[in-house]
């Protein structure tokens, strides 16, 4: 039999751990599904600074653990399971967990954040598990004293080839434009290590290597009259180019735009479905901070709340 709830929160990053606060706190008797990657995006990176109230930082494991502690003890019911189906065009709503338990809900709140991108090279997937990696907390261990490079010009780019910096003997930080994207502060941290080097206005092509990463195929100012291919010797390649919404099984059911972000009246965390809402970077192709998820679960719980109440249900 189906089991039957009034707030199914569907994620467990800053959105989804805000939220089940919130409408745990409500009497609204949430529960929430961890997903793929309990505790989300952030458990995966390192030192969080900017997250309010943590004036030495914490690191981002941490901080998810204490979200969920805090949802915990006021009654939200945190469950292992990843939701692979969704059928919002009923009432209640339904979610498929595990392809095979259903649970309907007067209210779902998703907050199935972002998944980090690939190149889309065939040497991706040839070579994963075997020197490809878009995680360096997760992986960056395997690669003490070695050589690896990092893709990306962002904060993340910039972080990781930080992070792996002081474990690596050298870093190199593959760029396709003239310039970092990432903040200010994070820039010079990238460009003052001096294990970093930086390749500007570079691709990486291709990887190559017997048992694993050896090298990678680099092309600089692709296209034009002084374009220059050459290799680097790395045992590491480290994707950190953005990340995708976690849209897939909604793409039916609720009006996304053109890269797979859910679409929500502006300004609040309503869908095109009453009574289901969207919190974090799932909605959010703008900030993507962890306190602005946060913050949008938050914003999330209270219209999950006032629904049901309007509802009287
Ligand atoms: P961003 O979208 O900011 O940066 C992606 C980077 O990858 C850009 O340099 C982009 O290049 C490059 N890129 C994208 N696609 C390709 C490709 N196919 N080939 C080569 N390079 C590519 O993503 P981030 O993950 O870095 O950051 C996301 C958000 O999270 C940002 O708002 C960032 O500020 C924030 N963040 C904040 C942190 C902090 O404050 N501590 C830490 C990490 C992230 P191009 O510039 O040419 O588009």
């Amino acid at each position: 039999m189906n089991e039957k709830v009034r707030c199914l929160i569907i994620g467990s990053g800053p959105a989804g751990y805000t939220a089940a606060i919130y409408t745990s706190r409500a009497n609204l008797a949430p529960v929430l599904y961890e997903g793929i990657q309990p505790g989300g995006q952030l458990t995966t990176t390192t030192e969080v600074e900017n997250f309010p109230g943590y004036p030495e930082g914490i690191t981002g494991t941490e901080l998810m653990e204490d979200l969920k502690k805090q949802a915990v003890r006021f009654g939200a019911d945190v469950r292992y399971g990843i939701a692979t189906a969704v059928d919002f065009t009923s009432y209640p709503r339904k979610v498929t967990i595990d392809g095979e338990k259903v649970i309907e809900s007067d209210t779902v709140i998703i907050a199935t954040g972002a998944s980090a991108k690939y190149l889309g090279l065939a040497d991706e997937a040839k070579y994963a598990g075997m020197g490809v990696s878009a995680c360096a907390t997760c992986d960056g261990f395997f690669y003490r004293k070695k050589t690896v490079a990092v893709v990306g010009g962002g904060d993340t780019a910039c972080e990781e080839a930080i992070y792996l910096a002081g474990l690596a003997s050298k870093v190199y930080l593959i760029v396709r434009k003239p310039y970092l994207r990432a903040s200010k502060v994070m820039q010079d941290r990238a460009m003052q290590n001096p294990k970093i080097e930086i390749l500007f206005e570079s691709n990486a092509v291709g990887l190559f290597g017997e048992n694993g990463v050896e090298g990678a195929h680099i092309v600089k100012h692709a296209g034009e009259p002084n374009e220059e291919k050459f290799d680097i010797a790395i045992d590491g390649f480290f994707l950190a180019i953005g990340h995708k919404p976690n849209t897939d099984i909604f793409k039916d059911q609720l009006n996304l735009d053109s890269v797979g972000y859910i679409l929500t009246t502006p300004g609040t965390p309503k869908t095109c479905i009453e009574g289901v809402f969207a919190a974090g970077d799932v909605a959010d192709p703008h900030y993507r901070q962890a306190i602005t998820a946060a913050g949008s679960g938050c914003q999330a719980a209270i219209e999950a709340e006032r629904y049901l109440s309007e509802k009287g249900l």
